[in-house]
């Protein structure tokens, strides 16, 4: 690759998509970018198009694009609300298409993206856990290529990456534990705050939350699931506290191999944007003498349930994983407003699963609506 590659990125305005523009301004020669895309945060939206000066730029909630089209020069193409989103996501000039929308906002510009064959760099998991069946469907009929940008995904798909998958015996997703591993004892006391101070990774406060219930390594294992089509109970779950290794995947006749590197998003951000292509770090060498021993201790499912609710979801499936996303994503606002304490997550999600029976290989709009009344029911 040696052309310059132009780029979309939806959620600029996120620790993804924030991180992505540190990649593209470390490689200039190799990417320009063509829009950008915040669901609200005007002030930095406006920052970063000065700074890239894309010819198209999407807002996500409609009454700001008025705001928005005050501050831009006229010849900038504005595009406002889903639709737009949607229109940003399937331009036929982009190279690449950066999904780092966070939550279920992203699923229609992802499924616009798709339906379009766009080369897509994907760091939004909500879409895969909801819709996983039909998005991988849809790639495959329309020519769209998946990148995954999750770490642990990335890791997997460069491990995978020109084996057979007969050859494949399981997958080790690694995850750091969260800042609540071993303490407090006591869950139910701890705070918003504490739960968004992450021990190893940067990212942005739903993912953070969901790291600390071990959420993110539920959703991770449907992720993995969909992305690279392997049964739910050949992904295995491994607490590494360290983050140096990012999963692992054994084969059949036991060899196990690794993706070490530092816990930084830049790693498979630049990898997805990049791809087939490495480009050269702008960060040091990963340092194992100074990394202080790896380890690896097994999930404690009792202290996190949100991990088995995840596989019980799974094996539900159909619109299960719908239901559980969208309780999740409440559950997690609400605690984030300090309406509920972080064991609340867990409960509210146990009960939405219980309340539903799941549809079968759903529609979109079956999932749109297992979605909604999910919401419904969990914000009364
Ligand atoms: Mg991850």
């Amino acid at each position: 690759m040696s052309s310059v590659r132009s780029a979309v990125i939806l959620g600029s305005t996120g620790s993804i998509g924030q991180q992505a523009l540190e990649v593209i301004s470390a490689h200039p020669e190799r990417f320009r970018v063509l829009g950008l895309s915040a669901q609200r945060n005007l002030d930095l939206l406006i920052s970063q198009w000065e700074r890239f000066r894309p010819p198209v730029v999407g807002i996500g909630e409609e009454n700001l694009a008025s705001a928005l089209r005050e501050r831009l020069p006229a010849e900038v193409k504005i595009l406002a609300g889903e639709s737009g989103l949607c229109e940003l996501a399937s331009l036929e000039e982009a190279d690449v298409v950066l999904a780092s929308i966070s939550g279920i906002a992203g699923l229609m510009p992802v499924l616009s993206a798709v339906k379009a064959g766009q080369c897509i760099a994907i760091a939004n998991k909500e879409p895969l856990v909801v819709a996983g069946e039909l998005l991988m469907t849809e790639a495959a009929r329309c020519g769209a290529t998946l990148l995954p940008v999750d770490s642990e995904h990335s890791a997997i798909f460069q491990l995978l990456e020109g084996r057979p998958k007969e050859s494949l015996h399981r997958v080790i997703l690694t995850g750091s534990g969260g800042p609540f591993l071993d303490s407090p004892a006591d869950l139910s006391s701890v705070t918003p705050q504490q739960a968004l101070a992450h021990p190893t990774w940067k990212m942005g406060p739903k993912v953070t939350v969901d790291s600390a219930t071990l959420m993110n390594k539920g959703l991770e294992i449907i992720e993995a699931h969909r992305l690279f089509d392997i049964g739910i109970d050949d992904i295995e779950v491994i607490i590494h506290p360290q983050s140096i290794v990012h999963s692992m995947v054994e084969f059949v006749d036991g060899a196990v191999l690794a993706h070490l590197a530092h816990p930084d998003m830049r790693i498979p951000i630049q990898f997805a944007l990049g791809y087939p292509e490495r480009l050269a770090r702008t960060w040091s060498s990963v340092d194992l003498l100074k990394a202080g021993g790896l380890s690896f201790l097994p999930p404690n499912l009792e202290r996190f349930p949100c991990l088995r609710l995840a596989r019980e979801a799974a094996e539900a499936g159909g619109t299960a994983t719908a239901v559980m996303n969208a309780a999740n994503e409440v559950a997690v606002t609400r605690f984030l407003a300090g309406k509920i304490r972080l064991t609340d997550i867990p409960r509210l999600v146990e009960e939405a699963l219980s309340a539903h029976t799941p549809i079968s290989r759903p529609s979109l709009e079956q999932i749109l609506e297992a979605d909604r009344q999910t919401r419904e029911q969990i914000k009364a």
